[in-house]
């Protein structure tokens, strides 16, 4: 029986580790490399760059700035000061002090802000009753921003909410009437190209040119994690680019989504990656076509330590001496266990001295069997699953004297050792699929050269480009 140090804690030092790497500052001389108290042409371009987004951004946020909603984004759940009444100026009583705007906290619902703000509930009711209301107003994420307008003792007079991204409803309310109007807010969604270097952290420098956290995420963890060790490898001239599809309205950008294509480029040496649907779930290939994620994770499970290895023992239970044909990791009850691969569930149930077992096809003669669970997870037996799915929860279930997971991975039918087994390389594309993956990274690949000439050609002219926003240049029609 072997048992590894404790593998929440190295876990947990991997973590640090990685963590710290890419926030922390890169070595100094590749730094001095770069500057030597002047500045290079291509500096001067990149400066040029951003002074471009900056007078972007400067002409577009005072219009936004009007959006009456957009006033505050703290939370304002109590009732506005009585302001002395405005003169009546004429055929609208518009009196913008007595407008609110809530923010929607986690836990809270339609009902509880009229019932914080005492509004009857009936005039919520009338509310919903309006097209489109419902699905807008049932179902809101917090940050979400309505607005109330409510005078100091008086009834509710109007209601605003933002039905989708880029229609606002205003609803004007006097007895049982509702007068609805409608703002389009025109939303733009644009591939964008964004490109930087590393500088002092490849997270600041990413988040600056408006990646999201989870975007830097994919690349370090999904997309590069083989190739790249981001712990020692990464340099401060080192320089990412990546297409993203972004969309903005009214100069704000609402949305970064999932990472389209990635370069990569390291001490010279170029790393690609490319998301492609294949069977209608994501992932990241090489430019040939090879997935980049692994076929089997090693452990399917988090923060476990090894119990006991595969080969022969003193059975615990029964106390004879016999194979043990897979490996067990001792975890709490109701720790998640994963699917080690891409699978179809064959079999889900109990099964003798396993207990609670589930069993995985993953094609290619490989199988993997999970034994002793708690309880299930949300999968039924026939359904395809993805590598990672939550397939049941720790637990001692049949033949078992603690709380840990049997696990056994079997290749055609026999029993392998998964922690010394070599793991199949996941399958490539192929046939049609390959040749669509081809003809969109060529396109993705086209943009970022594009972009990646500008931006680094030491010889580009300064006042090249159709750039559209700072690093990020827009590989198509721009919004006038
Ligand atoms: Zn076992």
């Amino acid at each position: 029986m072997t048992v590894s140090s404790s593998g929440s804690d190295r876990r947990k030092r991997l973590k640090a580790k990685r963590e710290a790497a890419l926030h922390r500052p890169v070595l100094a001389r590749h730094l001095s490399d770069g500057f030597n108290g002047r500045w290079s042409r291509r500096q001067w371009v990149q400066a040029s760059l951003f002074a471009t987004l900056g007078m972007l951004a400067a002409a577009i946020v005072p219009g936004f700035s009007t959006t009456p909603a957009k006033t505050s984004h703290t939370p304002r759940y109590s009732l506005a000061l009585a302001l002395p009444p405005l003169p009546h100026t004429g055929t609208r009583s518009v009196q913008r002090n007595d407008w609110q705007v809530v923010r929607v906290e986690a836990g809270q619902t339609l009902g509880t802000l009229f019932e914080q703000l005492g509004i009857p509930a009936s005039t919520m009711q009338q509310i919903l009753k309006q097209p489109g209301a419902r699905s807008a107003l049932t179902r809101m994420r917090p940050g979400t921003e309505v607005a109330f307008d409510l005078p100091l003792n008086g009834s509710l007079r109007g209601f605003r909410y933002d039905r989708d991204d880029s229609h606002r409803i205003e609803l004007s309310l006097s007895g049982d009437q509702i007068r609805e109007k409608v703002i389009t807010r025109p939303t733009d969604t644009r591939t964008v190209v964004i490109s930087g270097e590393v500088g002092k952290s490849l997270f600041r420098s990413a988040r600056k040119l408006g990646l999201s956290a989870s975007n830097i995420n994919t690349l370090t963890d999904d997309i590069f994690k083989y190739d790249i060790d981001f712990d020692s490898d990464v340099t401060a001239k080192d320089r990412f680019s990546v297409v993203v599809e972004q969309t903005w309205r009214e100069g704000e950008l609402l949305r970064t989504g999932p990472i389209l294509a990635a370069t990569f480029t390291s001490e010279g040496k170029l790393h690609t990656g490319f998301r492609f649907e294949r069977g209608g779930k994501a992932e990241y290939f090489t430019g040939e076509g090879r997935p980049l994620k692994k076929s089997f994770i090693r452990m399917p499970i988090p923060y476990a330590r090894l119990t006991s290895n595969f080969g022969s023992r003193r059975h615990p239970v029964l106390g004879t001496v016999r194979r043990h044909m897979g490996v067990d990791y001792g975890a709490s009850t109701g720790t998640p266990i994963m699917a080690a691969g891409d699978a179809r569930v064959q079999f889900i149930g109990w099964k003798g001295g396993y207990g609670r077992a589930v069993i995985l096809d993953h094609g290619r003669g490989y199988t993997t069997l999970y034994g002793h669970m708690s309880r299930f997870g949300n999968y039924k037996q026939g359904q395809r699953i993805g590598q990672g799915s939550v397939i049941g929860y720790v637990g001692t279930s049949g033949l078992s004297t603690g709380p840990h997971l049997h696990y056994e991975f079997r290749v055609n039918g026999v029993h392998r050792n998964p922690l010394s087994i070599t793991m199949p390389p996941p399958e490539p594309l192929s046939g049609a699929a390959l040749s669509q993956f081809r003809a969109q990274t060529g396109v993705a690949l086209a943009r970022i050269r594009e972009v990646e000439d500008v931006i680094y050609a030491d010889a580009a002219p300064v006042n090249t480009a159709p750039v559209a926003r700072g690093a990020a240049a827009r590989p198509g029609k721009p919004k006038a």
